[in-house]
């Protein structure tokens, strides 16, 4: 079972992902492994440096996704494939979905170009479950605003309101078009009632 968290900047995925990492280890009879893009290997966590180093700000939106896409690749190959053909659950922090939505949509490479390149890059491997955190851009971006380290607000600096929104945007659509793996949660909400939703929609999964 592959189940990835999705949601725009400060919905809350990696707070989200921790919790709900310990709640299924609890109640799983399998292994779990639990894991984040860009990274979740050696060499995939070598390339998402190179891609949230503030010293590349010039890098190009399409070798931005290309290397995305390499990383996530690698992290698939390394960690993801052989974790699932163990017969481990995997809970990931992020995935295709983000690539379409912050690339496709927010750096407007366009969704298609962007879905194709992951299609390449993952053999079409696809999450059994999403979990899509929904929040206002804006209201993502004033949870985080004093939780980041330079370098990454270096990074939001660059990305204004309008990407945010189109980010979302993107999600959304997203969440029309999967709707029989994508699940929205309000995220807005309390980080308890958050985690309460979720693991409601995921002891039903797994029954189910
Ligand atoms: O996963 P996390 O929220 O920590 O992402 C780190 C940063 O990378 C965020 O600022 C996010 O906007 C950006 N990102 C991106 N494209 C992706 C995934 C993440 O621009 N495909
Ligand atoms: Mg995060």
């Amino acid at each position: 079972l592959f189940i990835t968290v999705e949601g725009p900047d400060g919905s809350g995925k990696t707070t989200l992902v921790r919790k709900l990492g310990a709640c299924l280890a609890d109640h799983l009879k399998v292994p779990l492994t639990v894991t984040r893009e860009p990274g979740g290997s050696d060499i995939a966590e070598k390339i998402r440096e190179v891609i949230i180093d503030p010293v590349n700000k010039e890098m190009d939106d399409r070798t931005e996704a290309l290397l995305f896409a390499a990383s996530r690749r690698q992290h698939i190959i390394e960690t993801i494939k052989p974790a699932l053909t163990r017969g481990e659950v995997v809970l990931c922090d992020r995935f295709v979905d983000s690539s379409i939505a912050y690339q496709g949509a927010g750096r407007e490479i366009g969704v298609k170009e962007v879905a194709t390149l992951n299609q390449f890059a993952t053999e079409n491997l696809t999450p059994d479950l999403t979990l899509y955190l929904d929040v206002d851009a804006q209201v993502g971006l004033n949870r985080i605003g004093s939780e980041l380290s330079n370098r990454e607000k270096d990074r939001l600096e660059l990305e204004k309101i309008d990407f945010h929104n189109r980010v979302r945007e993107a999600y959304h659509v997203l969440l029309v078009n999967n709707s029989e793996r994508m699940i929205l949660i309000d995220a807005s909400q309390s980080k308890e009632k958050v985690l309460e939703d979720t693991w409601q929609v995921l002891k039903s999964k797994l029954q189910g």
